[in-house]
């Protein structure tokens, strides 16, 4: 299987992040893409390739140009500002309650972007866990050519490709950047498709979190159908959307299927979830499934709650690869660095139908409790 993989990411050099306003080392780090990079190239089963630039224009087919333009120049910005940081965080977000009793003219004349640069991060931003710096737009920019990339070697004909997107980009809405994403891989990637083939779209999303942004980005759309497994969001991140009685509206009513699951989810219910979600993307019409992988969902993670095991991985590729559709398999989140690399090793070898050969555990991490 071809691995689409830029080294761009490292420039998103994270080192801290904030967990409910209290700073602590951060997870979304680059040492995640680079052991999962290391971990397939030693297989010797995976090609390594680089992305080809696709400029902005699929970026802006899903997200508000406003929005881009804020990613690009926000590290400026802030510098052109006199603001010293060592990265850029919103504080402040325009709560509709502070717009209360206001007329709809009144709130989209007062509601306006800001000047200062943590008033405008605030503005774009859905929280305060998408720390940006010098390097974040460009990664970003990286990470779509990436998913595009993967796309266009599946519309070449590959039954399925990696792309090893960093940073993730499933919790990125049309005008919202957040919970370590910027820009929505897979949903560029899915809007790219359609443009590209007339067909309809699936989207799988088996990252541990409910892709928010994939969720919104697509909610009155007939032509994508968005599946997501994940934690309940009454008891974990993104907290306001992933409930099960979101199914989209409109032209896309039905077309949206959230699957919240318990803490401590094993591998037995998160198999049973995955049927169900197969089988909603089976009754669907497209050739190719866009994969939102996540690893979050792994037992040590440090910021997830289910219990799910490396073999396990393997298990759910092989019957996602069942399907017989076509897959763009993109890389969203998963925290326990010593098992990423094994992990989508499993997951990988399960869609091209070769068995799993365990390497030796890699060390053990603490759990921890964060959003992202
Ligand atoms: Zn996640």
């Amino acid at each position: 299987m071809k691995v689409v993989y830029s080294a761009a990411h490292l420039g998103h050099d994270i080192t801290t992040e904030t967990y409910m306003g209290v700073p602590i080392p951060a997870n979304e780090v680059a040492e995640r893409a680079e052991k999962i990079r290391s971990t397939l190239e030693s297989d010797g089963g995976f090609q390594i390739v680089p992305p080809t630039e696709h400029g902005e224009g699929p970026i802006t087919a899903v997200h508000d140009p406003g929005m881009v333009r804020f990613l690009e120049g926000a590290w400026s910005d802030l510098r052109a500002q006199s603001i010293e940081r060592s990265f850029l965080s919103a504080d402040t977000y325009p709560n509709r309650a502070m717009f209360e009793g206001m007329s709809d003219a009144a709130v989209s004349a007062f509601a306006r972007e800001p000047v200062h640069a943590g008033g405008r991060a605030g503005f774009w931003g859905l929280d305060s866990a998408a720390p940006l710096v010098a390097g974040t737009y460009i990664a970003a920019r990286s990470a779509v050519d990436v998913a595009l990339t993967a796309m266009d070697l599946v519309l070449d004909g590959a039954p399925a490709v990696y792309g090893l997107c960093r940073p993730p980009g499933h919790h990125a809405a049309r005008s919202l950047y957040g919970g370590y994403c910027f820009f929505n891989n897979a949903a560029i990637a899915a809007e790219a498709i359609i443009r590209a083939t007339g067909e309809h779209v699936a989207i799988l999303d088996v990252d541990y979190h409910h892709g928010n942004g994939s969720q919104q980005i697509f909610w009155r759309r007939a032509d994508v159908r968005y599946v997501s497994i994940h934690a309940d969001p009454d008891h974990d991140y993104p907290y306001f959307l992933g409930r099960s009685d979101e199914r989209g509206e409109g032209p896309g009513a039905g077309e949206n299927l959230n699957i919240p699951l318990r803490p401590g989810t094993t591998n037995a219910e998160y198999l049973a979830a995955t049927d169900r979600a197969l089988e909603a993307i089976a009754e669907t019409s497209g050739s190719i499934v866009v994969v939102s992988l996540g690893f979050d969902t792994y037992g040590l993670d440090p910021i997830g709650t289910f219990g799910l095991t490396t073999d396990v991985y393997h298990e759910i590729g092989r019957r996602t690869a069942s399907l017989g559709r076509r897959l763009v398999i993109l890389q969203e989140g998963g925290y326990h660095r010593p098992s990423l690399g094994e992990n989508a090793r499993a997951w990988l070898r399960g869609v091209e139908g070769r068995p799993f050969d365990p390497q030796p555990a890699a060390g053990f991490g603490e759990r921890g409790v964060v959003a992202g």
